[in-house]
């Protein structure tokens, strides 16, 4: 037997009773009479005794010896600690240790196992095993398994059942490309990973199943902006019989039911926002409303004087940055040097100071009098102290811009709090996209979104102009859920694939299994995806979703630790039939 305890489990109560311990020697401190060592495993640490007096001297050696992060096994008496440690559950009392064998050594770790390391980002990824012994990192896995199984409990009492898709399949069109897999069997053939299970659990939907749920890797290969993993998991679910308001109030509950087990709160009822509303107000399709900061747009105020700069532009857009009206003439330039950054792209920020006495001072007072800018101030809803932040230009530009700034000046004013939840649903999006580069639109959610009631005979006239019955779930300015409800019937999904560029060869030869299955039967249904590893590093009042998985891949898409993607000798591309070209 390894152990009759955890080290995490004595206390007080065992005070005289024998235990054994297994586990990490996390700590030594040797006073020469006497030698302590912290014993560490998951749950815990317990400090182990060993003394001139009580304990043999070859026992007190060996205990001496001991190199961090070697892996003992110990017998001993739990007894009363002679200075307790309120800061450890353990700490009532130590184990008088009688016997202890070494199970094995270890080498001395590349950085030190501790909540703060001295550690980097890469040595630690590339020893990750080491890094998961931290309580910051073991914490964060425990709480994803908590979140994990209290979203399965949940949805299994409102009778979904979890079914598995496969991961082997042909290619799903959720805007990313495919990681692929050559086929051995098949050669010249290839399957795709998942960019996510959407066409099977429409499936699922088509063969009775009712209510689906899965938590599930989806894999795209995309360029990695920060903090996005090319293999991730979603709460993917599906619902059959249901309309938009169905799956709001399904999975509202869900993530209230969250936000109440590990927060202890209730945000009550979600706010709604069309997608029109959330550009307009925060020029952003997931606003962060945890804070105010709202646009106010200002073209019909401030497009009548000689300043050409606004009279040319599509949209004059600002802000009150609250507090901010005292910010100094280099601050002033330093903002205005981040907005023109190549990631912003702002052409230049016009700014107001609300002084505390009533009066303005602003950046352009050569055209615009104090008149003009007490209007301003009350479009934006800046009061004496705040600092107004004004741009302009092409309309979706400039949202952009001024969104990324209003952000970036929330966080830096302490706005944008972790354990703040603010959470609302985004409806009504374009059906459509533009694509700038191509001239053609694609699926704004994917090609089995179902156009609004009604709408659909606009595909014609004015496509960008269609309606989709697609929602985003919004957190704290985070998309953690989007879904729709589903094109059912083969006519309609023809349609959108035509108007998606598909010939109907080619909608054929990709989903022609779907378009098969809408002929047996198919029932309306819709459904929802839940970013998995975003949700619960926003429950964990985190930024970072990196902690949250045991073993993630670096912004280059590379695993440090096994070295992966790597090369494959040429036997076995041979057996793939793949000639490599490089
Ligand atoms: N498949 C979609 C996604 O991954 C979610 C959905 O429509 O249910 O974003």
């Amino acid at each position: 037997m390894y152990r009759t305890n955890t080290c995490g489990e004595l206390r007080e109560t065992h005070i005289g009773t024998r235990a054994i311990l297994s586990g990490w020697v996390h700590r030594l401190r040797d006073k020469g009479f006497v030698v302590w060592v912290d014993l560490r495993d998951r749950y815990g640490i317990t400090q182990l005794v060993f003394d001139q007096e009580r304990s043999p001297k070859e026992l007190l050696d060996l205990a001496r010896e001991l190199g961090r992060e070697t892996v003992i096994q110990v017998q001993g008496e739990v007894i009363e600690r002679a200075s307790k440690n309120p800061n450890l559950p353990t700490g009532d009392i130590e184990l008088l240790v009688t016997e202890l064998t070494v199970l094995n050594k270890s080498l001395t770790p590349p950085f030190t196992l501790e909540d703060q390391t001295d550690g980097g980002e890469d040595i630690r990824m590339k020893y990750r095993y080491l890094d998961l012994r931290r309580n910051p990192v073991k914490d964060k896995l425990i709480f994803r398994h908590r979140v994990a199984l209290e979203v399965r409990n949940y949805l299994s009492k409102l009778d979904f059942i979890e079914v598995e898709t496969p991961y082997l399949i042909k290619s799903t069109p959720e805007g990313a490309r495919d990681f692929l897999v050559p086929s051995r069997m098949n050669p010249g053939q290839f399957y795709a990973l998942p960019q996510s299970p959407q066409t099977f659990k429409q499936l699922l939907m088509v063969g009775g199943m009712d209510k689906y749920y899965q938590i599930v890797k989806c894999f795209r290969d995309e360029d990695l902006r920060a903090d996005r993993q090319p293999e991730f998991t979603q709460i993917d679910c599906e619902m059959a019989f249901v309309e938009q308001e169905d799956i709001l109030n399904c999975f509202e509950g869900l993530t209230r039911h969250l936000l109440r087990e590990f927060h202890g709160i209730d945000p009550g009822e979600f706010p709604r926002m069309t997608y029109d509303e959330a550009m307009a107000r925060y020029g952003n399709d997931k606003p962060d409303i945890r804070f105010g900061m709202e646009f106010a747009e200002l073209n019909a105020l401030a497009q009548h004087r000689d300043f050409s700069v606004f009279n040319t532009a599509e949209l004059v857009v600002g802000i009150a940055v609250p507090g901010a009206g005292d910010y100094t003439r280099k601050e002033l330039d330093a903002l205005v040097d981040w907005v023109k950054r190549p990631q912003v792209g702002a052409k230049g920020m016009v700014h107001v100071k609300c002084n505390p006495d009533g009066s303005y001072k602003s950046s352009v007072d050569k055209f615009y009098g104090q008149e003009d800018l007490a209007q301003w101030a009350e479009a934006c809803g800046a009061g004496p102290g705040d600092l107004i932040c004004v741009l302009s230009g092409a309309t979706a530009q400039t949202r952009t811009q001024l969104s990324a700034l209003r952000m970036e000046l929330a966080g830096r004013l302490g706005l944008r709090r972790p354990d703040e939840f603010a959470p609302l649903w985004v409806v009504d999006f374009p059906l459509l996209e533009l694509d700038g580069e191509t001239g053609r639109y694609h699926a704004m959610h994917h090609p089995f979104t179902a156009p609004k009631a009604g709408q659909l005979e606009l595909l014609e006239r004015d496509p960008g102009a269609v309606k989709a019955n697609a929602y985003d779930l919004v957190l704290n300015g985070n998309e953690i859920g989007g879904g729709s409800i589903r094109i059912h019937d083969k006519q309609t999904q023809q349609t959108l694939f035509g108007h998606l560029g598909f010939s109907p060869e080619q909608a054929r030869e990709q989903f022609g299994f779907l378009m098969d299955a809408f002929q047996y039967g198919a029932p309306p249904h819709g459904g929802i995806a839940f970013g998995l590893d975003r949700l619960v590093a926003i429950l964990g009042g985190q930024e970072s979703i990196r902690d949250f998985i045991a073993f993630p891949k670096n912004n280059n898409g590379r695993d440090v630790m096994i070295d992966a993607p790597a090369a494959i000798d040429s036997d076995q591309l041979g057996e793939l039939h793949i000639k490599l070209d490089l």
